[in-house]
């Protein structure tokens, strides 16, 4: 699967017709969160493919030209909580951050987030049962404790994913939430069976081939 992985910024040149060129085979996107709604859109109207997502925290609501209010990227996917499979390529999703503040969505403390873990665990299982294989991403807003993560308080990633990675074995973890300005700042790690990658701002990866390939 030819995929898109969007995280955290817009990136001008794909929020304009050279989309095409650049992506011309993506299959699918998948969207890490804090990105405005209309740039999702414009991505996936675009490129004529399906919109996986969770929400960032950042994520709040946008209005439309007409007043409306809305709390969702239109025609997308919301993947939090669940297994989703296109054409035989499943995705399971957790959104938001650690709770950093006490108000605010999309913001969890690390028990809520093992709760988060262990709602979804019952899904991972089934599906690697009835497929005889692990999901293919698992789709998160924040990194993984101590893969990617920071050390201050709102980008500390969460204890909970490198779980899941070690019972349920994604082939990879795609997420968002650190933003990367150092070129030498690692953003693609393997942890046990699962490559985790950092999409900020944008990443471009084929999974047909024996590992992935990593593109931007
Ligand atoms: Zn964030």
């Amino acid at each position: 699967m030819k995929l898109l992985a969007l995280a955290d910024e817009v990136v001008e040149s794909l929020y304009s017709p050279l989309i095409l060129k650049r992506c011309a085979d993506v299959e699918l996107v998948l969207s890490c969160g804090d990105l405005p709604y209309y740039y999702l859109e414009y991505v996936v109207s675009m490129l004529n493919v399906p919109l996986f997502y969770v929400h960032g925290n950042h994520d709040t609501v946008e209005y439309t030209y007409t007043g409306a209010v809305r709390s969702e990227p239109g025609g997308g996917t919301n993947v939090h909580g669940r297994v989703v499979v296109y054409r035989g390529f499943a995705v399971a999703g957790l959104e938001g951050s650690i709770r950093y503040r006490p108000w605010g969505e999309y913001q969890y403390t690390d028990s809520e987030m093992w709760a988060n873990a262990l709602w979804l665990a019952p899904a991972l299982l089934r599906y690697r049962v009835v497929a005889g294989r692990p999901i293919d991403v698992l789709l998160t807003h924040a990194p993984p404790f101590m893969v990617h993560d920071g050390r201050d308080p709102s980008h500390v990633g969460f204890k909970a994913f490198l779980w899941l990675m070690r019972v349920f074995k994604p082939r990879l973890l795609v997420h968002g939430h650190r933003h990367v300005y150092n070129p030498f700042e690692v953003t693609v790690t393997q942890y046990e069976s699962t490559t985790v990658i950092n999409a900020y701002p944008y990443k471009l990866l084929d999974t047909n081939a024996e590992g992935v390939v990593i593109s931007c």
